[in-house]
């Protein structure tokens, strides 16, 4: 079995992480809050994935972020883990969109509608604690809903590449959230207003009313001089513009979805796994890793693990085209896909904004259109060469369509009349008599 031979090898690797990991899913496990392993098989299962993850986010940041501490921030937020389905009975007080992840309701909204593989769901414990629970989905489950069959979404737990890939996908949903103290923190940390829009920079519950968002902002100063904690979630923010979206609020996590993205697969690089699903967030995936590299990865990757903020702050902080990078990338990530064709970005060496080679060439061809309309216009004017081969392309189509006979007769027609006019020019009054 490929796990436990992997499970041998790590243990000859790193003995003592390995009994960390251990003693960490042993307590897990014995409450019911992890499933460690497939139908009983492979029970090494999570202790494989959870070495290979905690040892390269190590491995990232260049041991800025130590494996035990990521062992830790899994172990204290992550409160159930499942693979395969949530469990009826134990895990029905976890809700979404209010509704209990063991319900059919549930299961026809994310797995039949949204065909998730997996899901990291944020919900309170019974002392009112925020925690997250993981979920990988078994692609191989049916459910009978209102009497109809149906195959539910998941991922494919026999292979090993596809577990890796989406479970470290979702442990850095975990790793990407973080308590800031206030002390810490300075008002446009947690409120940029730009323009027209305003944007909180901390993850509130995206439940929230508009009018809630606004007290939020504000109480800031009153928070700010308290000794309290504000939540971030990676470079996520929520922007409230009453032109652009009178009634509710904007999300921006499309770019921290990227962040997650990338990281999952670099960890993947690490263990020498290949990519399972390379289209997955691609786009935000190469603007994220640029902004990333531009940065130096490993002080990049911690700073996203610890304080965001200032990830977020300093894309604030650069303008292009009139707007803050992080909420101009936003925005362009946002738009519908068929938009995106006439415009592409990079992030460049020094990690700003650049217009893609797509958008520069549609920009080329844009000047030489302008070009030669203005071209056009000015011949048409003129009355010049361009304007009357149009005429003479009219009169060869017209020519097409008659029989023979008329053609013939046509053409002798034009004849006379082009001699006429040569006569009438000849005949002209000439400047020279
Ligand atoms: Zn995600």
């Amino acid at each position: 079995m490929e796990v436990d031979k992997l499970f041998s090898t790590y243990q000859t690797e790193n003995g003592d992480l390995i009994e960390y990991i251990l003693h960490a899913i042993d307590e897990k496990q014995k409450a019911g809050d992890w499933d460690f392993c497939i139908d009983s098989k492979s029970d090494k299962l999570l202790s494989v994935l959870m070495y290979e993850y905690v040892s390269s986010i190590e491995k990232l940041t260049d041991g800025k972020f130590k494996a035990k501490q990521v062992i830790d921030k899994l172990s204290n937020q992550m409160e159930k883990f499942r693979i395969g389905d949530f469990k009826a009975g134990e895990d029905d007080n976890i809700t979404y969109d209010g509704k209990a992840v063991t319900s059919e309701a549930y299961k026809k909204q994310c797995r039949i509608d949204k065909n998730f593989g997996a899901h990291a769901i944020e919900y309170k414990d019974d002392e009112e604690n925020s925690k997250t629970a993981v979920v990988l989905f078994d692609n191989k489950q049916v459910a009978t809903i209102n009497g109809q069959q149906y195959t539910l979404s998941g991922i494919d737990l026999q292979d090993l590449s596809d577990i890796r890939h989406t479970v470290f996908h979702e442990w850095t949903h975990i790793m990407e959230k973080c308590m800031i103290k206030t002390s810490q923190l300075s008002r446009e940390d947690i409120v940029f207003e730009d323009g027209e829009s305003i944007y909180i920079n901390a993850m509130l519950s995206p439940d929230l009313s508009k009018q809630e968002y606004k007290d939020f902002i504000s109480n800031v100063d009153d928070l700010l001089e308290g000794d309290a904690e504000v939540p971030f979630e990676g470079i996520s923010t929520i922007e409230l513009n009453d032109r652009k979206c009178p009634d509710n609020r904007i999300m921006h996590n499309q770019i921290s979805e990227g962040a997650t993205e990338f990281i999952a697969r670099k960890v993947m690089e690490i263990i020498g796994e290949k990519v399972k699903h390379p289209d997955r967030y691609a786009k935000q995936v190469k603007i994220v890793g640029d902004i990333f590299e531009a940065n130096g990865l490993a002080e990049s990757l911690n700073t996203y693990f610890t304080q965001p903020h200032r990830i977020i702050r300093a894309l604030e902080n650069k303008r292009v085209k009139s707007k803050d990078m992080l909420h101009y990338i936003s925005d362009y990530i946002n738009k519908p896909n068929i938009l995106k064709i006439f415009s592409r970005i990079n992030i460049d060496m020094d990690g700003s904004v650049k217009e893609g080679l797509i958008s520069r060439q549609i920009n080329r061809f844009k000047r030489i259109i302008f070009k030669k309309d203005a071209l056009l216009l000015a011949e048409r004017d003129s009355h010049s060469t361009a304007y009357q081969r149009k005429e003479e392309k009219d009169t060869f189509r017209e020519s097409l369509i008659v029989s023979p006979e008329e053609s013939t007769k046509k053409i002798e027609k034009q004849n006379e009349e082009n001699v006429q006019t040569k006569d009438d020019e000849k005949s002209g009054p000439s400047l020279d008599d």
